[in-house]
């Protein structure tokens, strides 16, 4: 349920609310609105104790949450949520673009390949440190040395850093390095690594899984936020269907979908989408028709010797024309997308 505060509440008439909910054996998550506070109630089954808080000082009205997914839903925040990362926004209206590697393959390639993305604009580096590879003979990422390695990227191009976390044991450590934290696609419903990655409070780009449903993509949103991190930028990367022309299928009508039903920001992956360089473009262009956020995309300037996903990544040339032509489409589509830049001052 939520619960909604009068606009001149006190600081004593919201805590004397959420001490409440916690005697009622619930938590209480506050969320800040743009003209009222509002308090989302999470662990009651049904709506039967609202008549504890409805008398209480400065409560306007207690209101049901009908969806299963409570922190997440629109129900309970009606106006989207805008997560920073740095001076890259998703959700305020504006197209954030992250571009990097698949992998952290070593520390030239990398550096290389930040440097060159910064220089076209794009706002944040991705690249994966530890990868969830299908086959286990296959390279499976440098692990702490290539978080170090991300560090540096950082350091040297202003660009804040996205990397995947595979492992519950692991989140910590690479929470200490990164800006934002990947969930992958394989493990969305790793209920136990969500847990650990929402309690470190740090931003969370967390990929649909590669069969889950809207529902379930926001459950497992809401594990994350229902343990400390609400700041959750979703991403669609492709679902498994029968199409056989692609290594997925980019599931665009996921977009407005969600939006409809959660405050959530969410931008498109059209490389793990496809698999394929020829495909990234045009379905870039129709994840941000179809009202994305932003774009993760892969980008290679040595693609035939990546040691991960090398077919899927942009060349160099490739992302500058993607660059220009998102600075075009964004301007049709009433959108802001203004380049990176390390002039830009920091907004706290
Ligand atoms: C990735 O972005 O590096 C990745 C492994 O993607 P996904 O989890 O979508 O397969
Ligand atoms: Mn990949």
């Amino acid at each position: 349920m939520l619960v909604i505060m009068d606009a001149r509440a006190s600081d004593e008439d919201i805590q004397r609310v959420e001490n409440r909910i916690r005697e009622l054996g619930y938590t209480p998550h506050p969320i800040p609105g743009a003209t009222r506070l509002a308090i989302g109630v999470t662990g009651n089954k049904g709506i039967e104790d609202r008549i504890y808080l409805e008398g209480l000082p400065a409560v306007l009205q207690v209101i049901p949450v009908t969806k299963p997914y409570k922190l997440a839903s629109r129900e309970i925040k009606p106006e989207n949520s805008v997560v920073s990362v740095g001076n890259a926004k998703f959700g305020n209206g504006n197209l954030v673009m992250i571009a990097g590697p698949c992998a952290v393959e070593n520390r030239d390639q990398t550096l290389r390949i930040a440097e060159l993305v910064a220089s076209k604009g794009a706002h944040m580096l991705r690249g994966g440190a530890y990868k969830p590879r299908t086959s286990p003979y296959t390279f499976q990422g440098l692990g702490e040395p290539g978080l170090e390695i991300l560090a540096e990227a950082r350091e040297r191009t202003g660009l804040r850093v996205v990397t995947e976390v595979v492992d519950p044991g692991l989140a910590s450590l690479v929470a200490q390095y990164a800006d934002m934290l990947q969930i992958g696609t394989r493990n969305m419903q790793n209920f136990e690594l969500l847990k650990e990655v929402g309690k470190l409070g740090k931003p969370v780009l967390m990929k649909r899984g590669m069969s889950a449903t809207l529902d379930e993509t926001l459950m497992s949103a809401e594990y994350i936020m229902s343990h400390g991190s609400h700041d959750v930028v979703i991403c669609e990367r492709g679902v498994r269907t029968f199409a056989s022309h692609a290594r997925n299928t980019l599931d665009v009508s996921i977009i407005p979908a969600l939006k409809q039903v959660s405050h959530l920001p969410i931008i498109v992956d059209p490389s793990h989408a496809s698999g394929n360089r020829t495909s990234v473009i045009p379905l870039a262009l129709a994840g941000v028709g179809a009202g994305a956020d932003g774009l993760l995309v892969d980008v290679h300037d040595d693609p035939a010797h990546a040691l991960v996903d090398g077919p899927q990544a942009l060349l160099p040339d490739d992302f500058s024309q993607l660059m220009h032509l998102l600075a075009r489409i964004s301007a049709a589509l009433d959108r802001s997308f203004n380049l990176f830049s390390t002039e830009a001052t920091e907004e706290t």
